[in-house]
């Protein structure tokens, strides 16, 4: 079989000759009890780099020693690039969030013998799901693998913007020294009113890392939380979104994107947030309107916006999110620690060996399978497609 994988470019000085930690953590499994990946052995070294061109997520050993054919690339965008020409005759494409292969549907519609579609992360919306649906293209992710390193990001990013962090330290990196310049835009976050639209693995998980900082935690979701789980954190439940922005000073943003989700921080929902209030977005950037974004923050109505996600991406050079005020932006990474990479490499080599195999890949895995929504797919996404306006990643220039 012809194996396709879309991976982020090397570094620019070329792959590392040593990493600054030798190890990593050894993890005994997810906080609701679901075990890491677990493929029957790795060919790659936990803690360096994978998700890159030369890093293969681990892969050519397993899939050469088969007889498969494994193709890596990182042109993936435009007409021409090597993905679409490789795309036609692949099996299996692989591709990552931070470096989102766009299968549109006239790309899949290309692929005649394409079996599956895995994400190298989560969040599978750079698939035309609906076209993967009708064309009986299955779609897998790596559930859980980075949900808990994006809840991270979330904390950093939160503390960052209400401290006003960036702007401290670019005073500091430009050799200066006015105190009250750093903190005419810095608050304490202790007391405020923090909520996140959706309280799926991270949502909870980012909720749960607020907890200590003395804040007070709301969240809308669609499935509300166990009342054990509202009471640890005493969460206050909201039934729609308008609701939980009305009285949050700061909203964090984890749903997937979906028809339903794309598009919902617009300028009627900023307009109802409190003035000055803050949004960390690690979703997906077309989650928010970007110009209504850039807007609320050059009027007051945000005090800063955060995140790491983008439409599309890689962000064309002068995207209005590099240049908007009070921002924390950084390109998409927060799922892609080295930490990160050793577990959707291994997922996504699970999901091979179930697949070479002919087992059945792990529920919680699934998005669409047999022409339909499946696994996780069914219970967080709906028909339909967010992919539109992909084209435009191929303006970006190295
Ligand atoms: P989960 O599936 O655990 O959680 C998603 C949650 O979103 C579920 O609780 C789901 O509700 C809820 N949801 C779905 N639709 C809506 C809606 N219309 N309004 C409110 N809530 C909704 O996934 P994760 O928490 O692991 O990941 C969430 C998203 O974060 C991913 O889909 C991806 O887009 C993004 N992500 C970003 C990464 C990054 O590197 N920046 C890395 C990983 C993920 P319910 O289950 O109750 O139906």
């Amino acid at each position: 079989m012809k194996i396709l994988c879309v991976l982020y470019d090397d570094p620019t000085a070329g792959m590392p000759d040593s990493y600054p930690r030798d190890d990593l953590p050894i993890l005994s499994g997810y906080p609701d009890g679901m075990s890491l990946p677990s493929p029957s052995s790795i060919d790659f070294t936990p803690g360096e780099l994978l998700g890159c061109v030369s890093g293969e997520l681990g892969l050519r050993k397993f899939l050469e020693d088969q007889g498969h054919t494994l193709v890596v690339t990182a042109d993936k965008d435009g007409d021409g690039c090597i993905a679409d020409r490789e795309l036609v005759d692949a099996d299996v494409v692989i591709s990552q969030p931070f470096w989102p292969y766009y299968l549109t549907k006239e790309k899949i519609e290309s692929a005649q013998n394409l079996k599956m579609a895995i994400t190298a992360g989560i969040g599978s919306d750079h698939v035309d799901l609906q076209a993967a649906m009708d064309n009986k293209v299955d779609v897998v992710e790596v559930t859980y693998c980075n949900s808990r390193s994006v809840a991270e990001h979330i904390v950093m990013m939160i503390l960052s913007l209400v401290r006003d962090y960036h702007n401290q330290h670019q005073i500091v990196k430009d050799g200066g020294w006015n105190i009250a310049d750093a903190v005419q835009r810095s608050y304490d976050v202790e007391g405020m009113h923090v909520g996140t639209v959706a309280a799926g693995r991270i949502g909870l998980d980012a909720l749960r890392k607020m907890k200590p900082f003395d804040v007070h935690l709301h969240y809308f979701d669609i499935h509300k939380l166990p009342d054990a789980v509202e009471a640890e954190l005493n969460l206050t439940y909201h039934d729609s979104v308008e609701s939980l922005v009305s009285v949050c000073d700061v909203v964090t943003i984890n749903c997937p994107l979906h028809p339903k989700t794309e598009h919902l921080f617009d300028d009627e929902m900023i307009n109802k947030m409190k003035r000055g209030a803050y949004i960390v977005n690690t979703a997906r950037g077309k989650i928010c309107d970007k110009d209504a974004i850039a807007r609320a923050l050059e009027s007051g109505q945000l005090s800063g916006y955060a995140g790491d996600v983008w439409f599309p991406q890689p962000a064309p050079n002068d995207h209005l999110w590099r240049s908007m005020p009070n921002h924390g932006m950084t390109p998409h990474t927060s799922g892609t620690s080295l930490s990160a990479q050793a577990r959707y490499a291994a997922g996504v080599r699970e999901i091979l060996e179930c697949f070479f195999e002919g087992k059945p890949i792990r529920e919680p895995y699934l998005i669409v399978q047999n022409g339909d929504l499946a696994g996780m797919g069914a219970h967080s996404y709906t028909r339909g497609t967010a992919t539109d306006g992909s084209e435009e990643a191929a303006q970006y220039k190295k």
